[in-house]
């Protein structure tokens, strides 16, 4: 299977994910729950323009999955879903919005300040998970993909099942180390609490399902 390489500017976003520089680690689920409230608004707004498509707003939310056995956190949305393109160039190149905010705050403040202010994006999935793994279903197509990565080192692209249009972004949370706390990102207080401070606002339902065990 074909390994791509990341863009180096994304690359040096990423390790600095990787090596969580960032003392608000939490971030990372508004960052996966804004993204994903975007892809619900693209499927809102094209229904506005589109007759053939009609925005039931029982049809559209946001899943939060927590299987502490498998160590996974699953964010799950109904919205418009990436193609393999979209998989692609989104998710192998750092956004410019993010990317440029980024570097020139960077430059002038503290690490949490640009967190508090800014989108970092996608990438800050890689500050607790070792393995990120995207699987989406475009609308329109009937093949998903899978776009799978562990860091720096680069991801892979590949055909997927999956049944519905949308996105699944299932994170494989870190081993707690002496420094860091991992664990945490798969209890469910601790989760809601996150959802509580961060994405109050979001105006599509934030479903949670996590696993006692
Ligand atoms: P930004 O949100 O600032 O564009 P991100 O790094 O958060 O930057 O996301 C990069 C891009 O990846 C998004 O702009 C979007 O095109 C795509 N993307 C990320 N998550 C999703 C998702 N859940 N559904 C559809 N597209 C997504
Ligand atoms: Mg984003």
């Amino acid at each position: 299977m074909m390994k791509h390489e990341f863009k180096a500017e994304s690359k040096r976003l990423l390790e600095m994910m990787i090596n969580s520089i960032y003392t608000q680690k939490e971030i990372f689920l508004r960052e996966l729950i804004s993204n994903a409230s975007d892809a619900i608004d693209k499927i809102y707004y094209k229904a506005l323009t589109d007759d053939s498509l009609v925005f039931d707003k029982d049809n559209y939310y946001i899943k939060i999955t927590a299987d502490k056995s498998a160590r996974t956190l699953t964010i799950s949305d109904t919205g418009i879903g990436m193609t393999e393109e979209d998989l692609e160039s989104h998710l192998g190149v750092i956004a410019k919005s993010g990317s440029l905010a980024f570097k020139q705050e960077n430059e002038a403040k503290e690490d949490h300040n640009i967190i508090g202010q800014f989108g970092v994006g996608f990438y800050s999935a890689f500050m607790v998970a070792d393995t990120v793994t995207v699987i989406s279903r475009a609308l329109g197509a009937d093949q998903a993909y899978k776009w799978e990565s562990q860091g720096a080192d680069g991801y892979t692209i590949t055909p997927a099942e999956k049944a519905t249009v949308g996105t699944e972004i299932i994170l494989r949370i870190k081993e707690n180390t002496e420094e860091d706390q991992y664990d945490e990102y798969l209890e469910e207080y601790r989760l809601r609490a996150i959802v509580k401070k961060y994405s109050d606002f979001i105006r599509y339902p934030i479903k949670m399902d996590v696993t006692k065990h």
